[in-house]
């Protein structure tokens, strides 16, 4: 039997801006945009990830659409299933799942309202310099990209609220903010790949509202010290919490996944 390893890239795994606290290790950068590196794990954590992979079913497991999630590089090479969209597409061995995808469309048909409803509220509530974008992600759900020091104090729980009574959930990411319908998660995926994969044990590593089901559902979990479930003060007795932030945390997650798949050889 196997282990899967499910892991959140942004600010989990992988980190946009060295933004830990004191003095900043070797970095490897693993994702470029518009011809810059973009984001970067150190590259302790890149060789620790590569000995996870050694001994369990590493699943990269996003909210990042198809594209995005396609640009970032994890250290040895593809993986063999990764959950992308909060679970709205599966890839494996590099190619779409369609089955899936149409499994999925079908059940979140049932529980809200259309994305195109949502887009014309955003569109209406949402407007001003403070927002910087608006986007659609892979035709299942969409976000805004804000400038988080002018957002208006009143529109995170007027849009909360709005989007809840039409079964929809809202994130905050950094500088975006996610508006996905509620049967739209990344424990569904992911229970799915567990199955797939023949495994027996569940670990899992993420930062966001959005890991919060599939931290519950796993065996063993790890969250860093920083992000918006250590915003919300949220803790599950089987949730371990990092001691550091920032990149360092996401070395932290490697290291404690590596001694958490080898306790099990
Ligand atoms: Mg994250």
């Amino acid at each position: 039997m196997r282990t899967v390893a499910a892991v959140d890239l942004d600010r989990t795994l992988i980190y946009s801006v060295p933004d830990g606290h004191g003095p900043v290790p070797p970095l490897l950068c693993v994702e470029e945009l518009d011809g810059r590196p973009h984001s970067f794990m150190t590259i302790r954590a890149a060789g620790l990830l590569e000995r996870v992979r050694a001994q369990a079913v590493l699943v990269p497991t996003t909210t990042r659409t198809l594209a995005q999630y396609a640009r970032v590089r994890i250290p040895g090479g593809m993986p063999a299933f990764a959950v992308t969209s909060n679970g709205g597409r599966l890839v494996v061995d590099g190619a779409v799942d369609h089955g899936w995808s149409r499994a999925v469309e079908a059940r979140i048909a049932g529980s809200g309202v259309p994305l195109a409803e949502v887009v014309a509220g955003v569109t209406r509530q949402a407007a001003g310099p403070w927002v910087l974008g608006r986007r659609v992600a892979d035709d299942l759900f969409c976000y805004l990209v804000v400038d988080l020091a002018e957002l208006p104090r009143s529109f995170l729980p007027a849009w909360t609220s709005w989007c809840a009574a039409r079964g929809w959930v809202v994130s905050v990411q950094g500088r975006r903010i996610y508006a996905l319908p509620r049967g739209l998660t990344k424990e569904a995926a992911l229970t799915e790949v567990v199955t797939r994969a023949g495994a027996d044990r569940l670990l899992a590593a993420g930062d966001g509202a959005l890991d919060a089901g599939f931290l519950t559902l796993a065996d063993a979990a790890i969250r860093p010290a920083h992000g918006e479930l250590a915003d919300a003060g949220w803790f599950r007795p089987h949730v371990r919490v990092t001691t550091s932030a920032g990149v360092l945390a996401g070395e932290e997650i490697s290291r404690w996944l590596a001694v958490e798949v080898a306790r099990r050889e």
